[in-house]
């Protein structure tokens, strides 16, 4: 059984916008179909980043009808007029936030996920989008959900931001480029999850289309994966928990696969293959919050 520990069912790594008027036309048939896909693969358990169309929370129902745990942020939470909206809601403060957390939790979500910063900027090496919340309010959304019993799920770049999203609790960390060590002995003491998502960047390299429509930051895109691939290495070094999520659903990255591309990444740091699936198992579950000894684990053997 594999776990994929981040992943977007909203979107489909080549068109989203055509992929999401699909969704709606077939009343959700793609999205069983992907599902389908996974369970074909032995990709049992899935957890999903966010979506601001509810789509995540539908494609919960139909994984439970196939016999696979899907975990559900609800929407994610962005700070408004920043980076997000094709994720999740706005909030624009502490209050803002109350109000959605108490619909997130009205649908029952199974995450909180926090948008903190923006994305990696290909055109400048070590640039990434603003830090969106404040420590305040960071710290209180977080501690929201714990009281809740709900792990969050922080998409964080840039050692201030990943360094702000462990201390005020995140439970994992999603993508954190350009890691210090200082973030990475951190990680390992709190006992924090990191999940690197290579694949969207890995697959830019690899894929010749996607490679001349980036031509001109190429260059940065390699050193940019270069280093994520030795701060892993390093992460790994100091036992950091490191997880298999492949960003499924970003530009390059297709359901199913997108978890096999992520573990294709995963050995350019030398890590054995059999070592990655234990790691993706492991860690992944650690992610979800999910008890190794749960019903559905004894039912479905771990290879
Ligand atoms: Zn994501």
């Amino acid at each position: 059984m594999f776990v994929d520990c981040h992943i977007h069912i909203s979107l489909d790594g080549k068109d989203s916008k055509k992929w999401r008027c699909l969704i709606t036309e077939k009343k959700y048939e793609p999205i069983k179909d992907i599902l389908n896909l996974y369970k074909k693969k032995n990709i049992l358990v899935l957890r999903d980043g966010g979506d601001n169309l509810g789509i995540s929370q539908i494609a919960r129902d139909i994984a439970a009808s196939l016999g696979i745990i899907y975990k559900s942020p609800g929407w994610a939470i962005y700070k408004k007029g920043k980076y997000g909206n094709f994720l999740g809601k706005p909030v624009s403060g502490i209050d803002d936030f109350k109000d959605v957390f108490a619909e997130i939790r009205k649908v029952k979500a199974d995450h909180l996920k926090v948008i903190l910063t923006g994305l990696v900027d290909f055109d400048c090496y070590g640039k990434v989008g603003e830090i969106a919340f404040t420590e305040n309010e960071l710290t209180y959304m977080v501690q929201s959900a714990k009281e809740k019993g709900l792990p969050v799920m922080v998409h964080a770049n840039s050692p201030m931001g990943v360094k702000m999203a462990i201390e005020a609790g995140a439970d994992t960390i999603e993508h954190g480029y350009f890691l210090t060590e200082e973030e990475l002995h951190m990680m390992a003491e709190k006992g924090v999850v990191w999940v690197p998502t290579l694949a969207p960047l890995g697959n830019i390299l690899e894929n010749g289309e996607l490679r001349a429509l980036y031509s001109d930051k190429i260059e940065n895109i390699r050193k940019i994966f270069d280093g994520h691939l030795k701060a892993i290495k390093k992460a790994l070094s100091l036992g950091v928990k490191v997880a298999v999520g492949s960003d499924s659903g970003s530009l390059g990255v297709h359901h199913v696969q997108g978890f096999f591309d992520e573990v294709r990444h995963f050995k350019k740091c030398g890590i054995s293959e059999k070592e990655i699936y234990k790691m993706a198992v492991e860690n992944g579950l650690k992610a979800l919050g999910m008890d190794a000894k749960s019903e559905f684990l004894r039912r479905t053997p771990i290879s």
